[in-house]
């Protein structure tokens, strides 16, 4: 098994690491109350889901 030559330094493990995602995959703004909620799900805080409210 081939071995690396030298660890990866702590300047580049961060710096590859700033592209990693700050926020939790799946999030995004309703467009009816700006809330963050479940893409492709209704939105727990205003109860709309494509324009038109489903829930109370
Ligand atoms: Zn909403």
């Amino acid at each position: 098994m081939a071995v690396p030559k030298r660890k990866t330094s702590k300047a580049a493990k961060r710096k590859r690491r700033t592209h990693k995602k700050l926020q939790i995959p799946g999030m995004t703004a309703c467009p009816q109350c700006g809330e963050f909620k479940l893409s492709h799900r209704v939105c727990p805080s205003c109860g709309y889901y494509d324009g038109k409210q489903v829930t109370e």
